[in-house]
């Protein structure tokens, strides 16, 4: 639960230096291209596959698009910091030979509560004003 937890926000906040504007520094913190021209290019298109995803969503409440450009930063961010941190719980549970003791009286693997402490942590964290990225985290 704490990798689906702080876990995921640890890893939110280090792919920030690889997302859309953190990429565009060097590793001194001089704005400046550093990336060769294959991966930038393979960067761009696999951005504009999350523009286009979340570009898709749609904000029930008030019927309106989300900009997948505006918050392409924070998207980055969200899809990185969640992938690595459930790498690095199943990489632990790997180095360690075997999957943790069921938690008494939950019928959960120990992969549905790293979904589910995810999830409410951002339940938690989510206002209409950061899905439109004005108020990023
Ligand atoms: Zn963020």
């Amino acid at each position: 639960m704490n990798y689906g937890g702080i876990g995921v926000v640890i890893g939110h906040e280090i792919t920030h230096g690889f997302d859309d504007q953190g990429s565009q520094y060097d590793k001194v913190g001089n704005l400046r291209n550093w990336w060769d021209t294959t991966i930038l290019e393979n960067f761009q298109k696999r951005a504009q596959c999350i523009v286009d995803q979340y570009g898709g969503f749609v904000v029930p409440e008030i019927g309106i698009h989300v900009d997948g450009e505006n918050t392409l930063g924070e998207n980055i961010a969200d899809n990185g910091g969640l992938k690595q941190s459930f790498r690095a719980y199943r990489k632990w549970v790997d180095s360690v030979g075997k999957e943790e003791l069921p938690l008494p009286g939950m019928n959960l693997s120990h992969n549905q509560l790293f979904f589910i402490n995810f999830a409410q942590g951002y339940r938690n964290a989510t206002k209409l004003t950061r899905v439109f990225g004005n108020v990023p985290m």
